[in-house]
């Protein structure tokens, strides 16, 4: 156990095994006693098939409930127009002082780093953490390549003797699932079943979110 904070970000568009197996093990291997999944208030760039951030939230909230040693961060839903990581983060370094901040991402996510809004900022702010996704391989563009090649960590641990600014890859349990994938299969009325918790497939249904027919 230490005195870091991890953030693991995302739409969670819905809540998948995918992100809860991924938090749960990229927790266990951090070793922290404060890991958040961050659920994105306004993320720029979605399109109109998505549920509403406050949706999101309570999807979230179902999931993790049996679950208290992984919490839900609310800031960036709480916050009025789009949600830049670098500000979150900056709002998360302000309540951590100088303990580690490290920010969990799947590959997919760190491919599109650079398309982030002031990206070089958050090796000021946090660690970077990718996760291993099935079908997404490290393609970073040159300017982020060389951004990261030295702030390689060579073990986990090391990470806890820094505030920020280190880069540690983590194998987790492939799983090939998407909230695109599930979000298809309702509105093709479809069942998602064991893609995810039983309690967030209620919630959809109970909600009609996703244009999900039937049940
Ligand atoms: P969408 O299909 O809507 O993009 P998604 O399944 O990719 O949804 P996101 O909310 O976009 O889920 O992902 C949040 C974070 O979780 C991202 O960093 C993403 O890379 C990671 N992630 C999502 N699914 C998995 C998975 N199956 N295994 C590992 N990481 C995942
Ligand atoms: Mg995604």
């Amino acid at each position: 156990m230490n005195r870091a904070t991890a953030v693991f970000g995302g739409t969670f568009d819905p809540v998948h095994y995918g992100h809860l197996r991924a938090a749960a093990e990229v927790s266990e291997k951090l070793d922290v006693d404060d890991f958040r999944l961050l659920p994105a208030g306004q993320p720029p760039h979605r399109d109109l098939t998505g549920a509403e951030a406050y949706h999101r939230l309570a999807m979230l909230e179902l999931a993790l409930a049996p679950y208290p040693d992984l919490t839900v961060d609310e800031r960036e839903v709480r916050r009025e127009g789009p949600s830049y990581m670098v500000e979150t983060l900056h709002s998360i370094r302000r309540e951590s002082a100088d303990a580690p901040v490290i920010l969990c991402l799947g590959q997919d996510a760190a491919n599109q780093l650079a398309g982030w809004h002031r990206w070089r900022e958050l090796f000021e702010l946090a660690h970077l953490v990718v996760m291993k996704r099935p079908r997404s391989r490290p393609r970073y563009p040159d300017a982020v390549a060389r951004e990261l090649a030295p702030r390689r960590a060579r073990s986990t641990a090391a990470l806890m003797n820094e505030p920020a600014g280190r880069v540690r890859n983590l194998e987790v349990t492939q799983l090939a699932i998407s909230s695109t994938d599930i979000r298809n299969r309702l509105a093709a009325g479809r069942d998602p079943r064991f893609l995810l918790p039983a309690t967030v497939l209620a919630y959809i249904r109970k909600h009609g979110l996703y244009d999900a027919r039937g049940g």
